[in-house]
């Protein structure tokens, strides 16, 4: 099989303020300096030149552009202009005969949101807002810089702007969240109207202040029932607004899903660019599996390694055997609704996954973690759907 398309994930790794749970490859910034903004849009766009080649067929047309995801951080803290050089340099090195998904992360800010349609004007048709909740008093435990009245602002802003798909983020099973408040944050986002709506379990990340405080049990956390409770919740009331969950943690109208989301999901390449960011490069006679590669977590070396000419490689880049190509094919299905078609498995890996995980899949499914349907096809349960995690290591 041999991969001709590309999806380009650009992390821009600035924010107003680091929240206590975050693990992403982020520093605080309370205003960006233009000086550092554009010494990083320039490194982004020099390691951009160096690491297209690799998107390339064998004779030496470069891979058609399937979506643009401009992530972070906080993305938005870049200024229109600068976002509109990397759109452009990106669009000038992979071209595309398809309208191309432009994805842009925001946060709720008076800054973020003045720029929406400066966004909008460089090409950005998607935007993904981090609302996380309504709830002021949930917001205020989970250290965000915004207050519930800046999301509800940002989102109508957005839709003013012009956007072809709005999607916004929700956050459950945070310090001191019930039930009820849930509830009240999903009535607040379907009285909205996204066109996709992803979902997370606030997951406690080793190195955090969250951390510290839970190992001092400083944070009140809902325990699992009350999780589940929450996770069902979610998935009726999403459900009932005409929502499509078709990943564990991401619902979409119909003709909405996101396709650069997708791209992992079905381990399809992509250039990720920037601070931290990963890849997974293309299927080739080296590399039947394909490869992935990960960047160096710290701005300064980055920035230094760029400007020395050096790959911002964080190691040497991870040829896939097979058995590691299968771990990752059946946990990436699993994490889609339809789960782990056994035919589909076989079509690529010669057998079905009992083959190479019985063991491990009887104990998943003894567990009530894994649902066989349909013969051998499996599927994670609502259970299964809170422990992804520990599903997902029983097969890498
Ligand atoms: S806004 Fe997002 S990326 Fe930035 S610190 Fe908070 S959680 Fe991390």
């Amino acid at each position: 099989m041999r991969d001709s398309s590309v999806g380009v994930y650009v992390h821009v790794p600035f924010c107003e303020r680091v929240c206590p749970y975050c693990d992403f490859a982020v520093i605080g910034v309370p205003e960006l300096p233009p000086a550092q903004e554009t010494r990083y849009v320039d490194a982004l766009l020099r390691e951009l030149d160096s690491r297209s080649p690799v998107y390339r067929d064998p004779d030496g047309s470069a891979h058609r552009l399937a979506s643009i995801y401009l992530g972070g951080g906080t993305p938005a803290l870049l200024t229109p202009e600068s976002l509109g050089r990397i759109v452009e340099a990106i669009r000038a090195v992979f071209p595309s005969d398809v309208p191309v998904e432009t994805t842009l992360e925001v946060n709720p800010s008076t800054l973020e949101r003045d720029r929406l349609p400066g966004f909008r004007a460089v090409g950005v048709n998607r935007v993904s807002v981090g609302v996380q909740s309504f709830d002021d008093g949930v917001l205020k435990r989970l250290g965000r810089a915004h207050q519930a009245e800046e999301a509800h602002l940002t989102l109508a802003a957005c839709r003013a702007a012009g956007f072809q798909a709005i999607s916004l983020d929700l956050i459950f099973a945070a310090p001191g969240q019930r039930l009820a408040d849930l509830e009240a944050d999903l009535r607040s986002a379907l009285a909205f109207g996204p066109e996709h709506v992803s979902t997370y379990e606030l997951t406690i990340e080793s190195g955090t202040p969250f951390a510290l405080a839970a190992s001092r049990g400083q944070l009140p956390l809902p325990d699992e029932a009350e999780a589940i409770a929450m996770l069902e919740t979610l998935e009726d009331r999403l459900r009932a607004g005409g929502f499509v969950r078709y990943e564990i943690s991401n619902y979409a109208h119909p003709g909405f899903q996101a396709v650069h989301n997708r791209r992992y999901w079905e381990r399809q390449p992509v250039l990720g660019l920037g601070v931290g960011a990963f890849s997974t490069e293309p299927r080739s006679a080296a590399a039947p599996f394909g490869a992935r590669r990960s960047n160096v977590r710290d701005l300064r070396t980055y920035i230094d390694r760029i400007a020395q000419r050096l790959p911002p490689a964080a190691g040497p880049t991870e040829v896939f055997d097979a058995a590691t190509a299968r771990g990752e094919a059946a946990f990436l299905a699993l994490r889609g609704s339809r789960g782990l078609l056994a035919a589909e498995f076989e079509g690529e890996f010669g057998q079905p996954p009992r083959a190479f995980f019985g063991p491990a899949i009887d104990r998943l499914v003894e567990a009530g973690l894994l649902d066989e349907v349909e013969g051998e096809n499996l599927r994670l349960s609502a259970r299964g759907r809170l422990l992804a995690d520990s599903v997902f290591a029983e097969f890498v």
